[in-house]
């Protein structure tokens, strides 16, 4: 089962990838917990790259190849490989966040992130758990974090906005996806990430 977390920063998503690979490891499965950008030792120098630095380095064309590069080394390395043996593979975003973050946040390149992601990914998850907050919100969490790296920071709030909205639209089209109100504690939220997954689960 491939299962990806996706949402705005701030939404609380990678908390819950750590507490659900804690829960499913502790079922006795087989659970392999990754995220992206990264994911692979190559893809996490392409991170770097991206990442570090200046968030206009490269154009919005480049970065999109940058990530699907990225991709193309984790699905090679880590995804595919764990999905073969019959893993559960926790994926803190996927291609949905290029889809919204380099794809239509800052102008429309849908159609160049879903071409590409067709000739060199081709892979969708099973299952997409959106972590869904109001912006206000996520951005007073993500900014509160020390040492995060987050690239839109002073893009504010019009930005992530943009981006939920990105995300809602994505939940509507994609039968795989349930929106989880990520305005609620940790522990409700997590109950919640683990009955929709062990659904999923079940033969
Ligand atoms: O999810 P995580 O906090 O690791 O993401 C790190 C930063 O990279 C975030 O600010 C996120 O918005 C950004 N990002 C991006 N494009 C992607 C994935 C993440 O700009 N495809």
């Amino acid at each position: 089962l491939f299962i990806s977390f996706e949402g705005i920063d701030g939404s609380g998503k990678s908390t819950q990838a750590r507490r659900l690979h804690e829960a499913l490891t502790a079922q006795g499965r087989d659970v392999v917990l990754t995220r992206e950008p990264g994911g692979s030792p190559g893809a996490e120098e392409i991170r770097r790259l991206v990442l570090e630095g200046e968030t206009d380095r490269w154009s919005a064309e480049t970065e999109i190849l940058l990530f699907t590069a990225a991709r193309r080394d984790h699905l090679e390395k880590t995804i595919r490989p764990a999905l073969a043996r019959g893993a559960v593979v926790i994926c803190d975003r996927f291609a949905d966040s290029t889809r919204i973050f380099q794809g239509i946040t800052r102008g429309d390149l849908s159609q160049t992130v879903d071409q590409l992601h067709d000739l060199m990914i081709g892979i969708e998850p099973d299952l997409t758990l959106l972590f869904d907050l109001a912006p206000e919100a996520g951005l007073a969490r993500a900014t509160a974090r020390k040492g995060h790296e987050m690239r839109f920071e002073d893009m504010g709030l019009a930005f992530q906005t943009r981006a939920r909205a990105g995300f809602l639209d994505l939940a509507k089209r994609f039968p795989r996806y349930r929106v989880i109100d990520g305005d609620r504690s940790q522990e409700i939220i997590a109950a919640e990430v683990l009955q929709l997954v062990e659904t999923a689960l079940l033969p």
